[in-house]
């Protein structure tokens, strides 16, 4: 009877959620054959039963489109569409131009020059992309507010810029798949020997999974790389170097041999996918259906406590969240500061009017620019967002002086700190390396958390 009990309840126990998605960065404007291969991969998968996410170059959008291909576009609509940048690699890509502004005036930069191919898909393929991903590693953290713009809500990519924990996550109010780390997988399309190592590979990610609770899992290709043994983009802007489209040179192929190797390889690995028990395959699209939403309300007494203890997240809130608890303001996003601020308050106390004058100050802030400041002013002195928060964190709300504490950021661990690795890739010059996004991609650290599962 007993063990009896233990079945069924083992079988009403619900299995733990594991979400596998499937993407291709779609980018090739140089090769026509690149078209084709897009196309089989589409219509393969969809004879599957199989849905996958095609992020895709504004400039692939719009040759398609000249090139008269209606069945790559019909065939890719069957899928789900998320946008992969406007021109890919024609310089300057995104971390290049970003790297030299602002968070503000880099968000502006980015919306005019990436929005293009988000209208130019929503008229050839009718709808918003699902999701956006940079070229290369060239990421920059002013993007996630030029998305919000554009209306796109989720980051799907894997650099090694930002992450939490190797699963999903909020950050900059966007929903991000990025740096999943070894829940990132892709069997080697070159060798079907390597097939069951890659399989094994999966379900290792699957098992490891299983005792988190559940999680993501993604994999990657290129539809070009179905067809040809080297990128489009190396061949005609390989460190930072500008082709004219009149010079454009396709890339070397494979054999039609080769290629139909890739393909089957692909499949396999797909099926033993959809064979393994409790993984579902999902879309970009879907991927806000999954999680909880990004604002959870929090008690304010525990979010002074955590505050007290570490500036850093806790559960499904960030800092920043944490911090307008504390403040005292309704449950809403607000970007991380523009700046970083050493303070200027030379005093150890601040006298309770003046230090409520500055809290008031601070909560004018964020109600009018939805974002963190980067210093509070308490006279003609002030402290950085840091000590404020720590200070806020220790103040009792009621003695005469307020003692001033000194904050440390421990959600910054979660930003890649070597400038010039995270930044390697093929279409940046040799000696590029962008410290300046790193940083402001630290102070947008208040705003990560890790994304919940439903
Ligand atoms: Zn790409």
């Amino acid at each position: 009877m007993r063990l009896l009990c233990l079945l069924l309840l083992a079988a009403a126990m619900p299995a733990a959620d594991i979400y596998y998605l499937l993407w291709f960065d779609t980018e090739d404007y140089v090769e026509p054959t690149s078209d084709d291969a897009a196309l089989r991969i589409a219509q393969d998968l969809e004879k599957m039963g199989v849905r996958a996410t095609f992020k895709i170059v504004g400039e692939k959008a719009r040759v398609l489109e000249k090139r008269g291909r209606t069945d790559v576009i019909r065939a890719l609509s069957q899928h789900d569409i998320g946008y992969h940048a406007e021109n890919h690699s024609i310089p300057p890509p995104p971390a290049m131009y970003m790297k030299h502004l602002g968070m503000i005036e880099g968000a502006q930069e980015f919306e005019r020059r990436e929005g293009q191919g988000v209208r130019d898909i929503e008229r050839i393929f009718g709808v918003t992309p699902s999701c956006y991903g940079q070229p290369g590693s060239s990421w920059g953290p002013q993007s996630t507010i030029g998305l919000r713009r554009l209306g796109i809500p989720a980051y799907m990519d894997e650099a090694s810029q930002v992450g939490f924990e190797n699963q999903p996550f909020w950050y900059g109010g966007i929903l991000h798949v990025f740096r999943l780390g070894m829940f990132n997988m892709r069997a080697d399309i070159n060798d079907e020997a390597k097939l069951g190592e890659a399989t094994a590979k999966f379900d290792a990610a699957v098992a490891g999974l299983n005792k988190r609770g559940g999680g993501v899992i993604h994999t990657y290709y290129h539809p070009t790389e179905f067809v040809a043994t080297e990128f489009w983009d190396g061949v005609n802007f390989p460190r930072g170097r500008y082709t004219a489209p009149a010079d454009y040179k396709p890339p070397r192929l494979r054999t039609r041999e080769s290629s139909e190797k890739t393909y089957r390889i692909l499949l396999r690995f797909v099926e033993h996918i959809k064979r393994t028990p409790g993984v579902r395959i999902i879309t970009a699209r879907q991927l806000t259906q999954i999680f909880e939403p990004a604002i959870v309300p929090v008690d304010r007494e525990a979010a002074q406590r955590q505050l007290r203890q570490s500036i850093d997240a806790m559960g499904p809130h960030s800092a920043a969240d944490l911090l307008i608890a504390t403040l005292g303001l309704p449950p809403q996003y607000a970007d991380g500061p523009t700046q970083r601020k050493e303070s200027t308050y030379s005093a150890a106390q601040i006298v309770r009017g003046l230090f409520e004058r500055g809290r008031r100050d601070a909560i004018g802030y964020i109600e009018r620019f939805h974002r963190l400041p980067s210093h509070v002013w308490f006279g003609s002195e002030f402290l950085s967002l840091a000590d404020f928060t720590a200070t806020l964190a220790h103040d009792d709300g009621a003695s005469i002086q307020v003692e001033v504490k000194k904050g440390t950021l421990a959600f910054e661990r979660h930003i890649a700190t070597d400038a010039r690795r995270s930044f390697d890739w093929a279409i940046h010059p040799e000696t590029f390396e962008a410290p300046e996004l790193l940083e402001l991609g630290r102070l947008q650290a208040w705003t990560l958390k890790p994304a919940k599962l439903k």
